[in-house]
């Protein structure tokens, strides 16, 4: 063990917690009482501090504001039936949040900051991880370029945050998709497998679009032909067709690189499927439905889990799901769930001990 960051710390004089009952609490409304504040100036990393949540100062020529550079990252901590906390996963996101800063001409975030201080805030504020089931404590860092001028550059100086929201359970309904030929979400060479704030701004008015027509998100599809099938929204994307288990591979680099979808992987082949990361085209999947043989469509992101697809829409075409007779996609959601619950051994060592 290295020595321990200096964080200062600065408490809250009184709990907001006495004022709130967590039991069934909305996704990322409210916050807990502190929140970590970091900052990049002259090539480092300084005023670390864990204080009372708080609105920021900021000037109006804020260049993440005009220009940008904005990444952020979600994680979640959980507390198990014997009452301990546990992170899962954080050193995933710690990777991906310096793969998102490098692409988007960002500093990297150091270790000792980004978990040690995620670490020492959520020890802080452990009272808001609810300890219920389906429930956690969602961590949102984020950071931001501070420069002050409109000259369009990579930032000097940086903000780096981190955010504690506690969640009741995402009761995800069973969610209607269309496929997406018009707009773009990500083409090889660009940001899609950043985790930056413009790739959600870049995407709003497909969703909106969307839920015109009573569709909850898109599915996108590449960039040229409009064919093979990335995500939908901020979750990845599975097929189980004939028993086998299919989902876009990554390596054009148009598809984040979730963490759950990584869990899913590993899960599922321990399960026994076989799991095939190819590239996949909406022709081969509407052959598939066609043919029955087209059996779950499930989304995989930390908000939600697991999100089963109950309808698929591709022009004219609409591919119905009774997700109520989907077994692959409920087996995996109760054994994830389990293991971030501490019910069952955590094999691989995804569980991170507060
Ligand atoms: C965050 C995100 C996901 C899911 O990633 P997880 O690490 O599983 O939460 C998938 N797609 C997009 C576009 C995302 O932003």
């Amino acid at each position: 063990m290295t020595e321990a960051l200096d964080i200062n710390v600065i408490k809250a004089e009184r709990s907001k917690l006495n004022d709130l009952n967590l039991e069934n609490i909305p996704f990322g409304k409210y916050f807990s009482d502190h929140m970590l504040e970091a900052d990049y100036e002259n090539g480092e990393w300084k005023n670390v501090e864990i204080k009372p949540y708080q609105p920021l100062l900021l000037e109006p020529s804020l260049s993440a504001l005009h220009y940008g550079q904005a990444i952020f990252e979600g994680i979640k901590a959980y507390r198990s039936d014997n009452r301990e906390a546990f992170i899962f996963r954080p050193y995933d996101n710690f990777r991906r949040f310096n793969i998102s800063a490098e692409r988007m001409n960002m500093p990297e975030v150091p270790e000792e900051i980004f978990i040690e201080g995620m670490r020492q805030l959520i020890e802080l504020d452990k009272n808001w991880i609810p300890a219920r089931k389906d429930h956690s404590l969602y961590i949102r860092p984020v950071m931001f370029a501070t420069d002050t001028m409109l000259g369009v550059k990579p930032s000097d100086s940086y903000k780096f945050l981190i955010l504690l929201s506690p969640t009741g359970p995402y009761y995800a309904a069973p969610m209607k998709i269309a496929v997406e030929e018009k707009y773009t979400r990500a083409a090889p060479g660009g940001v899609g497998f950043s985790k930056n704030a413009g790739n959600y701004g870049g995407s709003m008015r497909a969703a909106t679009e969307a839920k015109k027509q009573g569709y909850d998100q898109v599915l996108w599809t590449d960039a040229f032909e409009h064919k093979w099938l990335q995500e939908v929204g901020m979750m990845n994307v599975f097929f189980i067709i004939n028993g086998l288990v299919v989902t876009p591979s990554l390596e054009e680099g148009t598809i984040l690189a979730g963490v759950t979808r990584d869990s899913a992987i590993t899960l599922l082949k321990e399960m026994g499927y076989t799991v095939d990361e190819r590239k996949i085209s909406i022709d081969e999947l509407t052959e598939a439905y066609r043919k029955g043989h087209l059996q779950e469509v499930f989304g995989t992101g930390t908000a939600a889990t697991i999100a089963m697809i109950q309808e698929l829409k591709y022009r004219d075409e609409i591919m119905h799901f009774d997700t109520s007779k989907f077994k692959v996609a409920i087996e995996l959601r109760e054994k994830m769930n389990n293991i971030k619950e501490g019910r069952i051994e955590d094999k691989y060592g995804w569980l991170y001990k507060i």
